[in-house]
């Protein structure tokens, strides 16, 4: 059995749709076993998921797939979301193969057109899938929230190439796991720079999917305008330990508009 496979954000889904919440934890996912591998490049690479498996035919028939590059963005009176992460406690720091997970156990949230969506983890891409006027960044994280129907909302950060190194992603690196497989316990300090009690109203918003199999549709994205700066230091470090880019290319918008 390839722990790979079972700690996967993505790998989660399957089983989710069936029986469980698909943030649960993946320590009770062995059936998960059996899913498609898939990967970044080559056969199993992000233009063949969509034949790997029937589970991922919405990576290649979806309308409303992610990442997206964000031009053009309509002007709207989009409200501020609320975050609440000033409690935050995470889990752990996964190295799953595909990214660099933080597993969240509480304290994390975002109020959403009204709904409240709890945190339940967040994780890396180097270098970003979402493009903004058709470039990329050195790297992006993923919050990802689910609220009590566990319908998704995904909060994106895009970081850009700086000469200092980025305060709050300093414990992380400090604890992140270089070998796939491995994870290592995190403490609420850990992530205390995330804290914010605030709203923010710069930010994109559009309708996606995941952006790895089973690419399930449905989500709400939220890309935020701010653009913090990581060392290139920091970004060798995502880069050691995920060992390949881990970015899926843009997909097209089709129908939809992005607004901000
Ligand atoms: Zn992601």
């Amino acid at each position: 059995m390839k722990s790979v496979s079972i700690k996967s954000f993505c790998s989660l889904l399957i089983p989710a749709l069936l029986i469980s919440p698909i943030w649960a934890s993946a320590s009770d996912k062995e059936s998960t076993d059996e899913q498609a591998k898939w990967s970044y490049s080559g056969d199993t690479g992000p233009s063949h998921w969509g034949d790997l498996s029937a589970e991922y035919s919405t990576c290649k028939q979806g309308k409303n797939q992610s990442p997206v590059n964000i031009s053009n963005a309509i002007k709207a009176r989009l409200p501020g979301i609320k975050f609440d992460y000033a409690m935050l406690v995470p889990e752990n720091i996964v190295n799953n193969g595909h990214t660099i997970q933080v597993n969240i156990r509480s304290g994390g949230a975002i109020t959403l057109d009204d709904e409240k969506f709890i945190l339940k983890q967040f994780h890396f891409h180097t270098p970003s899938e979402n493009m903004i006027d058709h470039s990329a960044y050195p790297l992006e994280i993923h919050f990802v929230h689910a609220n009590e129907k566990n319908e998704l909302a995904v909060v994106s950060i895009l970081y850009q190439p700086g000469t200092m190194d980025n305060l709050a992603l300093i414990p992380l690196i400090k604890n992140m796991p270089m070998n796939t497989g491995d994870s290592n316990r995190l403490a609420a300090k850990d992530t205390e720079l995330f804290e914010r009690n605030k709203s923010v109203k710069n930010y994109f918003r559009f309708n996606g999917s995941l952006t790895t199999p089973p690419c399930t549709e449905g989500v709400r994205w939220i890309v935020m305008q701010s653009r913090p700066g990581l060392s290139r230091r920091q970004l060798n470090a995502f880069q050691q330990a995920l060992k390949h880019p881990n970015n899926r290319p843009v997909q097209p918008l089709n129908a939809r508009i992005v607004t901000k």
